[in-house]
């Protein structure tokens, strides 16, 4: 139902603790968490807080997740909404939508407002023939653009938007004011699926002999979400063979799947 995708609000419980890797994204954000929990540190200088940012990387590289450790760290309230939500909206609202979103989130400041998908919503305007949904799409970034002007530099909400196009966004969103920093989320390296394995292994009962780093070198290519996959994946195999810990073999059956999940999706792209 619509009230479920839209405007979510919710109080969250992540910090940048489960986040693994990522560390350059995350020391950038450790600022945003600074400006909402002590704006006039900033203000009293006469500095104004940046409005939002943008984080931008490929699918499942922690996005959401970093968006939502900021609320988390800065204890404030996380409204969400998600680009693609809008597509197949009928005329009118979109905007409305969006402007509902701002209210709500000016009376709750300080907060952070995140749109995933932003690309959805802020593709370039007037490239493409002019249909219905185009138009639809257009008042609703033209909407968001307004929102973001509208409100004040220090009002305490922070906008925080996701895409992997960073490509097609239309340039007035990137205007200074508006998303003027980007932030880059991108694919974990060994290293970094290490610790996101570590994360992630946390919750499961294991055999000794499941080692996080015979895991990331099993993994290259795989986001943070894939890992998670994996992981979750490994236990569900485990279950399914009546074993009581999970275990390395139920780890590279997992990994197997995963990648095999992987070259379908990419034989379909390409
Ligand atoms: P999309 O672009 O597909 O929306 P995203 O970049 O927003 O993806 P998330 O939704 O944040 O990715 O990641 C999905 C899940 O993958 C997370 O909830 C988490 O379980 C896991 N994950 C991704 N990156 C990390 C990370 N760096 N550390 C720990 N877990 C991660």
């Amino acid at each position: 139902s619509r009230a479920k995708v839209f405007d979510k609000e919710s109080n969250i419980n992540v910090n940048f603790l489960d986040v693994a890797g990522l560390a350059e994204a995350k020391q950038e954000l450790e600022e945003i968490v600074s400006f909402l929990k002590r704006p006039e540190k900033y203000t009293n200088l006469g500095g104004k807080i940046p409005k939002g940012a943008l984080l931008v990387g490929p699918p499942g590289t922690g996005k959401t997740l970093l968006a939502k450790a900021v609320a988390g760290e800065a204890n404030v309230p996380f409204f969400s909404m998600s680009g693609s939500d809008f597509v197949e909206m009928f005329v009118g609202v979109g905007a409305s939508r969006v402007r509902d979103l701002f209210k709500k989130a000016k009376e709750k400041a300080p907060c952070i407002v995140f749109i995933d998908e932003i690309d959805a919503i802020g593709r370039a305007r007037g490239k493409s023939p002019s249909m219905g949904a185009n138009d639809e799409r257009e008042n609703t970034l033209n909407q968001l653009l307004t929102e973001m002007d509208g409100f004040g530099t220090n009002s305490g909400v922070i906008i925080l938007a996701a895409t992997n196009r960073a490509d097609i966004l239309d340039r007035a969103l990137m205007r200074a004011g508006r998303f003027d920093r980007q932030i880059h989320v991108e694919l974990p390296d060994i290293n970094e699926r290490k610790q996101i394995f570590e994360v992630h292994l946390r919750p499961l009962k294991l055999s000794e002999e499941v080692k996080s780093e015979f895991l990331a070198k099993q993994t290259p290519g795989f986001s943070g979400a894939d890992i998670a996959n994996v992981c979750n994946e490994a236990a569900l195999i485990a279950a399914r063979g009546d074993k009581t810990i999970v275990e390395k073999e139920d780890f590279l059956s997992a990994v197997d799947r995963i990648v095999g999940g992987l070259e379908k999706k990419n034989k379909i792209i390409s």
